[in-house]
Formats: structure tokens, C-alpha cells, sequence
């Protein structure tokens, strides 16, 4: 037998959380965010199955990847979010029809000292309050012309101005200031805009505009600390299984694992889960962490090892080696792990390891 942890990935999940996007901004165009290997998911896998449902266009930070999209007969719009990293990059882009976002001086200089054949769709990126990467508000006004004299030269095709939220998932702060600042970068103009992630498809209508760049959403997961996924009407695409592949009975004053941190105050039953932080669990998960063995919400207990942790199963007679296993899922929102171990559900989705088995399911 091989080891029983699994990554389940469901289609219909994807399919129903890309249609969800659609139905939030039913005028504006929803490029899937598939960065990072599909938020762990499988890049293929996310692209195929949203594909089948008429995707309107894919948007990632690696060109590989891009590529590998043209090359599984993709031929939708697809947006490198970081744009291109050197000048030689420029000509693959042209050749595949990628489009790029252009954030800073440099990648706007490439664009002006290399001619091409073919217009490259370019999406212009501003700096509103995030400060991370963009043209700031004193160089917008150029930034943008400089992109419409490419453009009259036909070396743009299409002109998107665009813009990222750093509080969106935040209901005390939203959107407000950096979307007076963009709609000020705007004014004037008759480019099309794209600004929202999924927290602000969710929260913010003003912020759908012609172009939406709905990542977490897809996979099921919230964007909110305060408001879970299934409120959001969105299905986990991951669903993590394992088995328990051993039991410990410990009397009082028994450890379990390493730097024995989980002591037994009463008799305790514990299962064994073939999970450990190798396979992309959270290491800083601790005791109390929820788990599902043999159907029943437990705790996790003790600290995560390479290869496994522990889940209490006292309350579970019918717990046995073999007993099926979920970490997250269905029934245990990844996002509730990642609150117990003080992260967010987008770092462990992105994070399962590549031993893990993946597998699809409608
Ligand atoms: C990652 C990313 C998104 C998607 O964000 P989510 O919070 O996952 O919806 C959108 N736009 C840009 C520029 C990004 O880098």
C-alpha cells in the first residue's frame, strides 16, 4: 500500500467557484489568478477545468507556466502579473500572445527600445497606496502617455490600467482611499481597469470595472479573517485525507511527540495521521488544532512532526489504524488550520508538498 495522504482536487468545485465570480460581476471579465501553481492546486489541472466552462482569460506571475498553458491549446487571454523579468523575454511574450502588466520604468523602456511585429496587450500598473509595485500618482500622467504613443505605434494592443488593494479584506479600512486615488489616475481616459482581488469582488461593486483577478475565491477558501468560506457560497477545490496509521494509549502524565509539549491530564486515546509538516501541514499548528477522524471533529494534539501528528481521539471508539483522515476539506475549512496556526488559508494551499499525491475528482 502506498502512503494514504491525498490531495483530492474537484473540478466542479473550480467550475462553480469561477461561475460564483462571474455571477458577483456579471459585466466585467474575470481573469483566474493561477499563480503559484494554482494556489497549489495544479496549474493544469485549474486551467483545464476552468477552460471547459469558457474561462475568460488566466493571469500568473511565471512564464513557464504561461507557456505551458499555450502549449495544452489554451488560447485565452493570459496576464503575467509581475510582468517580464528581461528584454529577451519580450519576444516570447509577442510570440505567445501573453499579455504583461508593466509596473515600473524599466519594463516600460523595454517596451519603447524593442519593435515587434505583433502588439503586445499591456496592463499599466499603479501604485494607489500598496506600495509594492506600480507607477505612483506623480508619474501616472506619463506613464500613460508614453503607453499611448506605443500604442499609436502599434506596439501596445490593448491599454488596461490597473491597480492593487492591500486592505480589501480589511472592513475597517476597504478600498476607499486607493480607489479615489486610481479613479483620479483614470479620469480622462477611456482605458479599460481592472482592480479587483477576490475580497473586493466580494465587498466593493464600484471596484468590478471592465477586468476582475479573482484568485482565492477559486479555490474555495475565504479572502476574510471574519467571514468564512461557506457564507461566501464557494466550495474547497483541496481536500487533504490521510489515514491513521498507529494509536497510543497514554495515562495521565504521558507526553506524545517531539519536545513532549501535549501531556495527558486524563487517560487519552491518540491516533497516529500519516501528515506531517513534509507534506505541507502547518508545523505551527498547535494543540487544538481541528482535525476530522473517522467522521468526527477532533483536535489535533502535540507538536506536528516531518511525517505526522496526532489527533485526540478519545471521544472516538471507533478510531483504528486505517480510520480515514481529513486535515482540510470539506468538513474542516482550511482556513479554520490556518487561523490555529496563525496563517491565512492561501499559505497552506499554496504550500502542499509535491509528495503528496494528487487527485481528481468530480
Ligand atoms: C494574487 C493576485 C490577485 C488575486 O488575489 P486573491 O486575494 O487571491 O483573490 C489579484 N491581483 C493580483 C495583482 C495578484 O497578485
Amino acid at each position: 500500500m502506498t502512503r494514504p495522504i491525498v490531495a483530492e482536487i474537484s473540478k466542479s468545485a473550480l467550475q462553480a467557484n469561477y461561475a460564483r465570480a462571474k455571477t458577483l460581476a456579471p459585466k466585467s471579465k474575470a481573469l483566474a489568478v493561477i499563480k503559484a501553481n494554482g494556489y497549489g492546486h495544479g496549474v493544469e489541472r485549474v486551467a483545464a477545468a476552468l477552460a471547459e466552462k469558457g474561462v475568460d482569460g488566466f493571469a500568473l506571475v511565471e512564464l513557464e507556466y504561461a507557456l505551458k498553458l499555450r502549449e495544452n491549446r489554451h488560447e485565452q487571454p493570459i496576464l503575467l502579473i509581475e510582468g517580464l523579468f528581461e528584454p529577451a523575454e519580450l519576444m516570447i511574450a509577442r510570440q505567445f500572445r501573453l499579455s504583461v502588466v508593466v509596473h515600473c520604468e524599466d519594463q516600460l523602456a523595454m517596451l519603447e527600445s524593442s519593435r515587434g511585429k505583433s502588439p503586445i496587450d499591456v496592463y499599466l500598473k499603479f501604485n494607489t497606496g500598496m506600495n509594492r509595485l506600480g507607477f505612483t500618482p506623480a508619474d501616472a500622467k506619463q506613464a500613460i502617455a508614453r503607453a499611448e504613443a506605443l500604442m499609436a505605434d502599434k506596439q501596445i494592443g490593448t491599454l488596461t490600467l490597473m491597480t492593487h488593494f492591500a486592505q480589501a479584506d480589511e472592513l475597517d479600512v476597504g478600498v476607499d482611499e486607493q480607489y479615489v486615488r486610481f479613479s483620479a489616475i483614470c479620469q480622462g481616459t477611456k482605458h479599460p481597469r481592472s482592480m479587483s482581488n477576490s475580497a473586493a469582488l466580494f465587498r466593493y461593486r464600484s471596484t468590478h470595472v471592465d477586468v476582475v483577478r479573482p484568485g482565492i475565491m477559486l479555490y474555495g477558501a475565504s479572502p476574510f479573517a471574519d467571514q468564512a468560506a461557506q457564507s461566501l457560497h464557494i466550495k474547497p477545490a483541496m481536500r487533504v485525507t490521510s489515514q491513521l496509521i498507529a494509536i497510543q494509549h497514554l495515562k495521565p502524565g504521558d507526553a506524545v511527540g517531539y519536545g513532549a509539549v501535549f501531556r495527558a491530564e486524563k487517560p487519552t486515546v491518540v491516533g497516529v495521521v500519516a501528515c506531517g509538516y513534509a507534506d505541507g501541514y502547518p508545523r505551527h499548528a498547535p494543540t487544538g488544532t481541528p482535525i476530522l477522524v473517522e467522521g468526527k471533529r477532533t483536535r489535533t494534539i502535540g507538536r506536528v512532526a516531518m511525517d505526522m501528528l496526532f489527533a485526540d481521539v478519545t471521544g472516538i471508539p471507533t478510531a483504528h489504524v486505517g480510520s480515514p483522515v481529513e486535515l482540510w476539506g470539506d468538513h474542516i475549512p482550511v482556513d479554520e488550520v490556518a487561523a490555529s496556526a496563525g496563517t491565512i488559508g492561501y499559505e497552506l494551499l499554496c504550500a502542499i508538498a509535491p509528495r503528496v499525491t494528487m487527485r481528481d475528482v468530480a
